[in-house]
């Protein structure tokens, strides 16, 4: 059996160095960058979601439905923001809204937005959504190409009120090659700062092992999970 303490304690230490590299990075980069955390929790129970709750933090993510389900439902009793940052079905929209996440994070195409639309619409609802661009342009992943982002993001705003783009996301190329990984962050944050004039704030990038090179490219947003939970 595990030593539960043992494990508390473990955890908040990961997060403590995490948070103090983070902050490294983000000096280096503005002093007047804030940076938001979300601790990805899809590979972890309810046990190391309430450990790292009880080191200090408050948002987390998913990145399937059901999951983010029972989580959300067991931990109702805690102030946690719960984001959704894996693909969304058609048929798991409905379920999503109920949940009433903080954020979609994987806002991926103009047909996934007019259905999420019209649900949000029959709830007289709304929902936080960052648009996902495909930077590494690869054909397994999901999200706009960054040819049409820009455009596909205005449609967004024109033809779904309901949902608040709040900015965008990408996963970068699964590559130890920095060059490539920073190639795509650049490309993201070429986007997103010709967004930030029609109010995109979000620049969700960066994972365990690219968090650094998506600080150094103006990432304000990053979802972390095996570097917290090892
Ligand atoms: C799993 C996942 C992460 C976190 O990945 P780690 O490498 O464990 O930090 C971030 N974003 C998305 C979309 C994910 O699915």
């Amino acid at each position: 059996m595990i030593d539960k303490t043992k494990r508390e304690v473990q955890l908040k230490e990961n997060l403590r160095i995490l948070i103090e590299n983070i902050e490294e990075e983000r000096l280096k980069y503005s002093s007047h960058q804030i940076i938001q955390l979300v601790a990805v929790s899809k590979y972890v129970s309810l046990y190391d979601i309430v450990a790292l709750y009880n080191a200090g933090q408050r948002t987390f993510g998913e990145n399937k439905v059901q999951d983010l389900k029972l989580k959300a439902q067991s931990l109702d009793n805690l102030p946690i923001q719960w984001h959704m940052i894996g693909t969304l079905q058609e048929n798991k929209i409905n379920q999503l809204i109920s949940l009433k996440p903080t954020m979609l994070q994987s806002l991926d195409s103009i047909k996934l937005a007019k259905s999420i639309q019209s649900k949000l619409e029959q709830n007289n609802t709304k929902l936080n959504c960052l648009l996902q661009v495909n930077s590494s342009n690869e054909l397994t992943k999901s999200g706009f190409s960054l040819d049409s982002a820009i455009d596909s993001y205005k449609e967004i705003l024109e033809i779904a009120p309901n949902i608040n783009l709040q900015g965008i996301m990408t996963i970068a190329t699964n590559t130890d090659d920095k060059k490539i990984i920073e190639s795509c962050f650049k490309k993201t944050k070429d986007i997103f700062d010709k967004l930030t004039p029609i109010g995109a704030k979000i620049l969700s990038c960066g994972m365990s092992d690219d968090y650094k090179i998506a600080i150094a490219n103006g990432a304000n947003m990053l979802r972390i999970g095996s570097r917290i939970f090892k």
